[in-house]
């Protein structure tokens, strides 16, 4: 095995000179997480001094610390204030500036949220908190709210209520497995909750979304994968950020899962002075499908409080997302979003590709701003569509059960529903022609 030179310094420092050979066991890297300052400067001979130090002192009171020795073995010690790494993983004091637009549950998970650990959003899926804790603390973490509270793990009694609701909501057909990260679980508790979970006849797929890939590749072993493979479908999404991420230790655990089966992709955060660059994402993208990982999405920076400082206007987005289309495989293309505050969901957004527009053609412009026509078909007769599939000659057989309701745009778009407009609750001007109506 090779250990570089930074593993065996903080390996020794750790643990005083033992075996070099637990560093790839991922529960003594659990065990000698970095949680506290002096460790922090013990450990990586970085000091800190007087206002900086008490400052760094009360960040870390408010938002814990902790970081795993592999992940603090990618911080480079001689240039830190500008690694990315040492960015994510310990913060600064900035993080005590809480702006007016900050919430602490921006995405109104909590109100979302039917029954303890579920938030159901969308029609079809739902997001289960299978624990609240993590590895390491990721500073621009968007449920900044809930980290470090005293190392909660729920018992197989609160999973239960979750699991309980998924069973009773036939629509439910993914169940995406969150936290904290899914993977600080022991084995025989994943286990069982797949168990659970894929024992439902209605759920049709599972995804864990992981950064243990990022921060703790050792989690990755073998045992864990036989267990994950008992309940294909399984999708992995993990959590880089940063091209200097992916390392030997860190390409391993891909290759495990990939060759476990598993289809794997990545969700990044957009983060000032670490990721805002279009080269670094797209040297990023490419280590990630070098290493069988679909970039999924590039998410906008919440606005969870103390995350000021991570985040970027929404131009800087657009522009790197027009650095990628064209510019390099399709499949190695995220899908920009914007998480709306309040709850609204994942709303992607793009750079403007159709130009104008007349009855039959569509002016369009490519990457290299080529301005294109596309002349529309003379005729194309529409489909009127009742949503009877069974008098419809697309022949589409569905299911019982698998027919549902449209609701907002889809529903504006649709022959069957008479409804022209969807229109802000309490609005006044409508409110205004129901008390004049009142009058006559
Ligand atoms: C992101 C998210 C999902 C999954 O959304 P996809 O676009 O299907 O990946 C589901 N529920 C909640 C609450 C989410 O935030």
């Amino acid at each position: 095995m090779i250990f570089d030179e930074a593993q065996q310094e903080i390996a020794k420092r750790i643990d005083n000179n033992k075996n070099i050979s637990n560093w790839r066991n991922w529960k003594w890297q659990l065990k000698h997480a970095i949680k506290s300052l002096d460790q922090f400067e013990t450990i990586t001979g970085i000091n800190f001094k007087g206002k900086e130090r008490k400052d760094l002192e009360k960040t870390f009171d408010r938002f814990p610390l902790s970081i795993t020795p592999y992940y603090l073995s990618l911080i480079d010690p001689e240039n830190f204030r500008n690694d990315p790494v040492f960015k994510q993983a310990f913060g600064g004091i900035e993080e005590l500036i809480t702006q007016p637009s900050e919430l602490s549950d921006p995405l109104a998970e909590d109100h979302d949220s039917p029954v303890e650990g579920i938030t159901h959003r969308y029609p079809d899926r739902v997001l289960f908190h299978v624990s609240n804790i993590c590895s390491m603390y990721c500073r621009h973490c968007t449920r900044k709210r809930k980290v470090g509270d005293v190392d909660f793990v729920p018992t197989k009694d609160q999973l239960r209520k979750g699991i309980e609701y998924i069973r009773k909501t036939p629509q439910v057909r993914d169940v995406l497995l969150s936290g904290g990260d899914p993977f600080m679980l022991p084995d025989e508790k994943i286990d069982w909750l797949l168990s659970e979970i894929s024992s439902i006849e209605h759920v049709e797929v599972i995804r864990i979304g992981t950064r243990m890939p990022v921060v703790l590749p050792y989690r990755i072993t073998d045992e864990l994968i036989s267990i994950l493979k008992k309940y294909q479908p399984v999708w992995i999404n993990t959590h880089f950020n940063h091209p200097r991420e992916i390392t030997t230790s860190s390409k391993e655990a891909l290759a495990r899962l990939a060759d476990g089966g598993f289809p794997l992709g990545n969700q990044s955060v957009l983060l000032a002075d670490v990721n805002d660059c279009p080269r670094i994402m797209k040297s990023l993208l490419h280590k990630l499908v070098r290493n069988r990982v679909r970039p999924y999405y590039l998410y906008q920076c919440d606005l969870s409080e103390g995350l000021s400082h991570f985040r970027t206007p929404i131009g800087k987005g657009i522009e790197i997302m027009e650095s990628l289309v064209g510019h390099t495989s399709g499949f190695a293309r995220p899908t920009y979003v914007i998480d709306a505050p309040g709850g609204g969901g994942k709303i992607p957004v793009m750079p403007n590709y159709i130009i104008s527009w007349s009855t039959n053609r569509v002016v369009l412009r490519n990457y290299e701003g080529v301005i294109t026509t596309y002349k529309e078909p003379d005729s194309y007769e529409a489909k009127f569509c009742d949503r009877d599939c069974e008098s419809c000659n697309l022949d589409l057989e569905l299911g019982e059960g698998n027919e549902s309701d449209a609701i907002g745009i889809e529903m504006l778009l649709q022959d069957e529903n008479d409804t022209i407009s969807l229109v802000p609750e309490n609005n006044e001007r409508l409110q205004r022609r129901d008390d004049n109506a009142g009058q006559d």
